[in-house]
């Protein structure tokens, strides 16, 4: 099975998809904390659409805001993205959480484009049950590829900036846990956990919890 390459590896993994949706990868496996291959022609173009549309509706039936390639247990260097941001004012605000229409990063890489960072609470559906807080950059300067092949080298500001952030960590081996404040740990098994810090800051439960905010969040 590890010498099969890739592409039937992908072909197979496919092939069990369940109403077009793949079961996602928990942490401990080891395929969430190796650094992912880049994509470069492994893959037919039919069959890279065909992982893309896969991936797009395990994101969705999670529900999640992004999905690596990793968490399906496909280690390649691609990404999906999508956020209706459907939250309060209040927290889209406080957040500068706007709509992230569905798109495709390949090969993703990113650095801090406005020198201030950002914390909020984030979680990741390779860590069900569990959120965190994650100082992240504010802003970052994004290259990577898009599903067609063509260049991005963008600017992302906001909460579309830190799904960036997170995603693009997954293709490198990194969990958000490996980011975040431990003490800031709290656990979305139950309605009352979740609501206990949904407020737009993790302000409160820094007091509470004991652990230290970047002075600009
Ligand atoms: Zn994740």
């Amino acid at each position: 099975m590890p010498t099969m390459p890739l592409h039937d590896q992908v072909e197979a993994l496919l092939a069990t998809a369940d109403e077009g949706t793949l079961p996602i990868v928990a942490a401990g496996d080891p395929v969430l904390r190796r650094p992912a291959e880049p994509v470069d022609g492994q893959l037919s173009d039919t069959l890279l659409a065909r992982l893309v549309e896969v991936m797009r509706r395990t994101m969705r039936a999670a529900p999640g805001v992004g999905l690596a390639a990793p968490q399906i247990g496909v280690a390649l260097r691609l990404a999906v993205l999508e956020d209706t941001a459907t939250v309060t004012e209040e927290v889209r605000a406080a957040r500068d959480r706007a709509p992230l229409p569905f798109r495709v990063l390949v090969n993703p890489s990113y650095e801090d484009a406005g020198g201030r960072r950002v914390a909020f609470y984030e979680g990741c559906l390779s860590v069900p049950g569990y959120q965190a807080v994650v100082a992240r950059h504010e802003r970052v300067r994004l290259r990577a590829l898009d599903e067609h092949g063509r260049a991005v080298d963008e600017e992302v500001g906001g909460w579309p900036a830190r799904i960036v952030q997170h995603e693009t960590d997954h293709l490198n081996g990194t969990l958000y846990l490996d980011r975040a404040e431990l003490r800031s740990l709290s656990s979305t098994q139950t309605q009352e956990a979740v609501e206990r810090w949904s407020q737009p800051t993790p302000r409160l439960a820094a007091a509470e919890l004991g652990f230290p905010l970047p002075e600009s969040g």
